[in-house]
């Protein structure tokens, strides 16, 4: 059997007794998915910190950054940090650079990419697949777990777990891709269950996964990126095509009673000249500020040869003194205002991110959106504005897949990996 530091009464009691004993190690062994979380996170840099945070006694947390060590899932680096309780320099910590990788994949409107995600929200390869997505949702998902396969081939990596993103809600508990508005796929294909089928056929192990891309935008973004530290934290994002929304509470994902909550795209933004949406409706977030909708509004045509979201992206960026495009752009920040200004109301966020398309509206004309957000919501004007971040993380949709796929780990990592 592998050598167990908190198994084999390393951490022995000072006064005898077996009951004590028993003890201890059961709180040890308890305190080390709450320690990888920590390290995982950040939030843990020294082992120090890890003592103080997980409010055990040094040896205790000695113990447990030894078997996380042990497990290859961290690094203890004995190079003096910050100095510890007593003065002395603590045992600086750090996710394993070559450690265990979590498979993620997304489909998107545009394409899929696949990767593999280390703890940390590390991204240690990335294939891209920029094709048609396929109306049969097996045919995608057959092509970005075989990439995925081949990076963990290439790489050589022991895989924890597998999780897929896709641009619809996902019902639970069946996994189900409710509204793939965007993809040829039929409204409801088992997206789970096809993606583990593919998984399992690819020979990769472990658990697997499948949730709506803004949900694990915001997972990532609360966890490494720009939603760190938020209490309340609304995550709204259009990637491709459409707008989707997040709702990050206590580190949590508010996901509803069957994982279709914080479906902001069809929010009605523009009720007068609106145009027709696929849900039935005319107005929505999610036509009257996706990247289709700028490219319109400025008179561009869409496509063919790169992504919307680049060619939108690229046109503010670069055209910006076009009058045109610059009314269009106006026109975007003022409807997502509008979106979210409503979505305070009724939320109360401590924190708003915003991804994609919405991040460059944000960074392109702040003031602007900030107004509008403050102008028109009751609790943005008393509070003196809700904060509004852009979201940091490159492929947040991907790690936080990962971030599904490592949870068992993180959770209670010996259950997990042995
Ligand atoms: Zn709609």
């Amino acid at each position: 059997m592998r050598h167990c530091a908190l198994m084999d009464g390393k951490e022995a009691p000072r006064k005898a007794g077996g009951a004590t004993t028993r003890t201890r190690l059961d709180r040890g062994r308890a305190a080390l998915g709450p320690a990888l979380q920590l390290v995982h996170t950040g939030r843990a840099p020294t082992r120090a910190v890890l003592t103080a945070e997980l409010g055990v006694t040094r040896a205790t947390a000695g113990a447990v950054a030894a078997e996380l060590e042990a497990l290859g899932l961290i690094r203890v680096d004995a190079h003096p940090g910050a100095a510890g309780s007593q003065g002395r320099p603590s045992h600086r910590l750090e996710v394993a650079g070559d450690g265990p990788v979590a498979l993620a994949a997304q489909v998107h409107a545009d394409g899929w990419r696949a990767a593999l995600v280390g703890l940390g929200g590390r991204i240690v390869a990335t294939a891209p697949g920029c094709e048609t997505v396929d109306a049969d949702p097996a045919k995608v998902l057959g092509s970005v777990v075989d990439a995925g396969a081949e990076l963990l081939r290439e790489t050589g990596r022991r895989c924890v777990g597998a999780a897929v993103a896709v641009p619809s809600a996902v019902a639970e508990p069946e996994g189900l891709a409710l509204a793939p508005l965007h993809l040829a796929w039929p409204a409801g294909a088992p997206v789970r269950e096809i993606f583990a089928e593919r998984v399992r056929a690819a020979g990769i192990t472990g658990p697997v996964f499948a949730a709506n891309d803004v949900n694990l935008v915001a997972l990532a973004e609360h966890r490494h990126g720009a939603g760190r530290g938020a209490r309340d934290l609304l995550c709204v994002a259009t990637g491709h095509r459409g707008v989707g929304g997040a709702l990050v509470l206590d580190g949590r994902l508010h996901t509803g009673s069957s994982g279709l909550a914080l479906e902001v795209g069809h929010l009605t933004v523009n009720p007068e000249g609106g145009r027709p949406c696929h849900c039935g409706s005319r107005g929505c977030l999610d036509v009257e500020a996706d990247p289709l909708a700028l490219l319109t509004a400025a008179g561009r045509e869409p496509g063919p040869v790169v992504s919307l979201l680049r060619q939108a992206e690229d046109l503010i960026r670069t055209r910006y003194d076009d009058p045109a495009v610059r009314t269009a752009t106006e026109a975007l920040i003022d409807r997502l205002g509008l979106g979210l200004a409503g979505l305070v109301n009724i939320l109360n966020p401590d924190r708003i991110i915003l991804g994609g398309l919405h991040r460059t509206l944000l960074e392109t004309d702040p003031d602007r959106l900030r107004a509008v957000v403050t102008d028109r919501s009751l609790w943005g004007r008393q509070s003196g504005g809700v904060p509004i971040l852009p979201c940091t993380l490159d492929h947040n949709s991907l790690v936080g897949a990962a971030e599904l796929a490592w949870q068992p780990v993180l959770d209670d990592p010996i259950a997990a990996l042995t």
